[in-house]
């Protein structure tokens, strides 16, 4: 357009940094018309660096401030960041008080970062053959035979012109260039070769003379030619994978890259997904759903249509996937997509199983122990126009995912205090960012769970959400019989096996005549083993957190839990040179063992973050207990979360009072959700199981809920207190943490910050006050807590502790101090 001439646009830019702005730079001229929102673009910031940041919008305002820098160079042909992210991204800043940088972070890949600084240089098996670039590749090509390496921003100098990516892009799909360090490790598509005959030799004749020659001079040629023709001849294309006809011939290669280079074999490389491929087999409308989930299907459809978020409230076993599933089928017949919110990731075996059976390759699965590639691939497959996925599966961070037309969003059990992001920014909690999400889309919202939490059936009670229940068991079993050992009981009375009651033993035993399979919970607060000093009680610590360090026996060291820090395990005792260290507390580590002495002959498996450390180790512990090579899965929370096994007959609780007793506002309903799930996992379809939860407390109310399936009483309880004691859901939080290297620093600047934020907040301001850990990765923190009721503004208030942030750090004492905000704390 001619306008274009004559009009300067500006960008705004979000650059990946803890800062609450955006920055405008201006557009070269002649670019104007091409850059668009949500694209990579390359900028200098501050006197010397350079970083990828993604345009946020364009127009013509100059800043006032300061004279706009250009933008060096524009990363992608089409826009990477869809304009609903950008709008959720600015969502999340200011709801969780963060900065609209610190989300873009999170959100995007890191295989996407792409830096300008990235460098280039010739592809090590590049054989200068030129003829097959064109005029800029072959300058790019050129200058780096001279240089030997180049950055993207040198690049955009050779050839005059800002948007250097599509061409670098094309170079390394060529194998001319390969990008040195961020470009090798972050997104390469994974490729194939394959080799075809070059059509000179279907002419027999001609044949017949190379295999003279080769006969005569080249025999490993021969050899591989032979068995080219033998595996080629298999296929409809006469062509064969690279790699097949390599191992064919037992590694070979010599033989195979001479018939390349004399051009009797052609060499194709092929781009291939690194997403595996599903086939369905089964339609969701051959589930019949029974009365009692068809009248909450139909409940649900209701309210949906009002376009208010709905709670499935449903016991365990109730069959509320069989009722998503439905709804994932509906959604995808209206042409929509889906996002299917998990908490844990340990789940996703399962329910990806049972989704594609239904949806086959529709389904893709997204989480952070995918590796970069993975990720970035199913990020670019969404953003394509006719995208594989329609249905995502994912923990947390599948918030971020580009979708751009969203119809249904999924919040499985939604409960699950694992949707919450702790640390870094942004702190944000995936459920309730999932409702925002939807709303951009116009999206329903389905919250599952047995055990809901206080604030979700809340706002049922208030009308914000729907309900639908799910009070029995598909196929009517009944819930599980609870029992509760009294260990104190048990010890007085001598019956005790170490840590195990004889009703657990007994029971144990029992399932396992039966042929039946246990699980073993065993939370790890508080409960996990260290190292203790017999005769002056030294217990080792980390030296950078105020935690003891915790026993690994599998790798024979002591690590931190908090930091990672680990450290062996020393033969003396450093305080008193004594020689009695011994083990105390018990891990699930221990558990394993002393079960094993117990019951020599069952098959143990374990499942905590020790041995599921990639992804596939999820999948092999639940698939063997699925097929039955593992009698008893002992595990920390990971075991308690909607895992559907078929043949559970015993589920023990090694100890319930370490979470019961956690000091915290939330340890009544979250003991009972814990207590609730993992019983869950007891006889689901065959016949009724049984739990065993042990405690010092057996007439704890918490355990007379869970043993009587009395959900709706401990909320009414728990909500009267909460009121009482002004917590969530009718008060709101924020909680405040200052963090400091130096103690004395840390407590004085919370002090000076807690007086500044009082003057207007007054007693809803609570604190500061030292934290369980005081001390985290050499970082002393101290903690205050903003309680604010219904009524008032809860942005007001947010704005108002921004600005108190900002006068507080003009001083420049205070300018070290770290302030952290987290919003709706957990
Ligand atoms: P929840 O998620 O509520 O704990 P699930 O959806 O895992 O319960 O259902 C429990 C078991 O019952 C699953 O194995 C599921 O396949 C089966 N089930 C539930 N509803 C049906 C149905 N309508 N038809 C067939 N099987 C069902
Ligand atoms: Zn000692
Ligand atoms: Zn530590």
């Amino acid at each position: 357009m001619m306008a274009d001439h004559d009009r300067t646009i500006f960008a705004e830019v979000l650059l990946p940094l803890p800062l609450r702005a955006t920055f405008t730079y201006r557009v070269p001229r002649g670019l104007a018309s091409v850059l668009v929102k949500g694209m990579r673009v390359v900028v200098q910031f501050g006197r010397r660096k350079i970083y990828t940041g993604i345009v946020h919008s364009l127009h013509e305002n100059p800043p006032q401030e300061y004279e706009a820098k250009y933008i060096l160079s524009i990363l992608d042909d089409s826009a990477v960041v869809t304009e609903n992210q950008l709008k959720f991204w600015d969502w999340m800043a200011g709801y969780y008080m963060c900065a609209a940088g610190e989300v873009m972070n999170a959100a995007l890949p890191s295989g996407m970062k792409l830096a300008s600084e990235t460098k280039i240089l010739l592809h090590p098996d590049f054989d200068g053959d030129y003829t097959q670039l064109n005029d800029k590749e072959f300058l790019v090509a050129e200058a780096l035979e001279v240089n030997q390496i180049l950055t993207l921003t040198e690049v955009s100098g050779i050839l005059d012109q800002v948007t250097v990516m599509p061409l670098i892009k094309a170079l390394i799909m060529k194998n001319v260039v390969i990008a040195e360090e961020e470009l090798k490790e972050k997104y390469k598509p994974k490729t194939e070769s394959w080799l075809r005959l070059h059509a000179d030799y279907e002419d027999e004749e001609k044949m017949r003379v190379l295999f003279d020659q080769l006969e005569k001079r080249a025999f490993r040629q021969l050899e591989a030619l032979m068995k080219f023709l033998q595996l080629s001849g298999q296929n409809e294309a006469k062509e064969c994978k690279k790699t097949d006809l390599s191992a064919a011939l037992d590694g070979n290669s010599p033989g195979i890259s001479g018939l390349i280079k004399k051009e009797v074999l052609l060499e194709e490389v092929r781009e291939v997904s690194r997403l595996e491929r599903f086939d369905n087999k089964a339609h969701p409308d051959e589930i019949q759903l029974n009365e009692e989930q068809s009248a909450a299907f139909a409940k649900m459809q209701e309210v949906l249509e009002e376009k208010k978020p709905t709670l499935l409230h449903g016991v365990t076993g109730s069959g509320k996937t069989e009722i998503y599933i439905k709804l994932i089928q509906q959604a995808l017949d209206r042409g929509q997509q889906v996002l299917y919110l998990l908490p844990e990731i340990a789940l996703t075996a399962q329910i990806i199983n049972r989704l594609r059976k239904f949806f086959g390759e529709q389904v893709g699965v997204y989480h952070s122990r995918y590796n970069e590639m993975e990720r970035v691939e199913i990020w670019n497959t969404l953003l394509a126009p006719d995208g594989l996925f329609n249905i995502i599966i994912g923990a947390r961070s599948s918030v971020f995912l580009p979708f751009t037309n969203l119809g249904l969003v999924i919040v499985d059990e939604e409960h699950d205090s694992s949707f919450r992001q702790h640390d870094p920014a942004p702190r944000y909690n995936a459920r309730d960012s999932a409702v925002v999400l939807a709303k951009l889309f116009d999206a329903k919202v389905v919250m599952g769970s047995a055990t809901p939490a206080l604030e979700t059936y809340f706002n049922v009670l208030a009308g914000k959400y729907g309900l639908a229940t799910l009070s029995k068991r598909y196929g009517d079993v009944h819930l599980p019989e609870i029992q509760i050992a009294d260990l104190k009981e048990e010890q007085k009375q001598g019956k005790m096996h170490s840590h195990f009651s004889s009703l657990l033993i007994n029971s144990m035993k029992e399932a396992l005549e039966q042929k039946q399979q246990i699980i073993l919970f065993q939370n790890r607060r508080g409960f996990s083993l260290r190292l203790e000093c017999q005769s002056c009680g030294w217990v080792p610590e980390c030296k950078s957190c105020d935690v003891s360090l915790v026993y690994h026996k599998g790798r024979g060291h002591l690590r931190c839990h908090y930091c990672g820090y680990t450290k062996n395990i020393p033969d003396r005792c450093p305080k008193c040179n004594g020689t009695s260290l011994k083990m105390m507390g018990f891990g699930t580590e221990k558990v394993e063992e002393e079960l094993q002495i117990i019951f020599p002959d069952a098959v143990f498996a374990r499942m905590d973050l020790d041995t599921t450390r990639n992804k596939n180790s999820y999948y092999s512990i639940i698939s063997d207990f699925e097929e039955g090579k593992t009698d008893i899965l002992v595990g920390t929370q990971m075991v308690t979360k909607g895992l559907d096994f078929d043949n559970v007959g015993l589920v023990g609780v090694l100890n319930a009072d370490s979470m019961i007793n956690y000091p915290d506002f939330r340890s009544f309903e979250r003991s009972y959700q814990m207590l609730a799930q993992v019983s869950g996992r007891a006889g689901r379809k065959k016949k009724r199981g049984k739990v065993v939860i042990q405690s010092r407390k057996p007439y704890h109310a918490v355990l007379r809920y869970v043993m009587e399936n009395r959900y709706n009483d401990m909320l009414q309880s728990q909500l009267q207190e909460r009121q009482r004691f002004h917590y969530p859901p009718y008060f709101r939080l924020i909680l405040i943490t200052v963090r400091h290297k130096d103690q004395e620093v840390a407590q004085a600047a919370a002090y000076e910050y807690g007086q500044m934020l009082r003057t207007r907040l007054g007693d809803r301001l609570l604190g500061p006050e030292y934290p369980l850990v005081g001390r985290v990765r050499n970082q002393y923190r101290m903690q205050l807590m903003v309680k604010m009721e219904q009524g008032i503004s809860f942005k007001a208030v947010k704005k108002y502790i921004l600005e108190c942030t900002d006068n507080f750090k003009l001083n420049s004492e205070n300018k070290a101090a770290q302030i952290l905000f987290e919003v709706d704390p957990l």
